[in-house]
């Protein structure tokens, strides 16, 4: 899995740590700082070890390799702030970020929990959305339809695969086999618990994915020149 993201222009304003995004997600994005003369963001790319801190925090929040920050598809942004220097309504803010693809993740359109999280799903965002309700359950499913439509084959890892990865973390030493061995069991065991997994020992969907994600080649570009 390949993993390509784009610094966004150093104007961003926030506490965001590590601001890159998905290059569709960031022109939107630039879009949007255009339209608005400028939001403010708390949170956008999440890489493996910010994932662990963010859950460290906010028990809600996701292994990494499951939540769109983690593939430049989510931003954060300090709702109360940006209303109040806008002098716009809540309802305002929701119509630009959809202009640009951008959804809130609560359907509802109200001011609770997570009102202030975004994901990018694009023009198409019509076709993601149809999998959520206005059941808060449901919320999750548009942005995790997308990354599942561009990432989800790289999500799923053979036996061997995970071997390989293992041994590129140097938490497997033996041979490439495609078996479940004991040798290799502990090695999953290993990367298991350095991710706050469940301990199973196996090579289950959710390790796979985490191990996919961790292990994903990565290419972040600088801020183009313009910025
Ligand atoms: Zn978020």
């Amino acid at each position: 899995m390949k993993l390509v993201l784009r610094q966004l222009p150093r104007t961003i304003r926030g506490t965001s740590r590590l601001p890159f995004l998905a290059q569709d997600a960031a022109d939107a994005l630039v879009a949007i700082e255009k339209d608005t003369d400028g939001l403010i963001y708390t949170d956008m790319w999440r890489d493996p070890t910010m994932s662990l801190l963010s859950r460290r925090m906010k028990k809600t929040s996701q292994l990494p390799g499951y939540s769109p920050h983690n593939f430049g598809l989510a931003v954060d942004i300090d709702v109360k702030a940006i209303l109040e220097e806008k002098k716009i309504r809540y309802e305002d803010l929701l119509r630009i970020m959809k202009k640009r693809g951008w959804i809130c993740f609560r359907r509802d359109g109200l001011e609770g929990p997570d009102y202030d999280h975004f994901n990018f799903l694009g023009e198409f965002s019509a076709k993601y959305l149809t999998r959520c309700t206005l059941d808060p359950t449901t919320w999750g499913n548009a942005a995790e339809y997308f990354i599942w439509e561009h990432f989800g084959k790289e999500l799923q890892l053979e036996t061997r695969d995970v071997q390989l990865r293992l041994t590129a973390l140097r938490f497997y030493t033996g041979p490439i086999t495609g078996m479940k061995d004991l040798y290799t069991r502990e090695a999953i065991l290993a990367f298991q618990r350095a991710w706050d997994l469940i301990q199973s020992g196996s090579p289950d969907m959710t390790t796979c994915r985490v191990l996919a994600f961790v292990t994903a080649e990565r290419e972040l570009s600088p801020a183009p020149a313009w910025a």
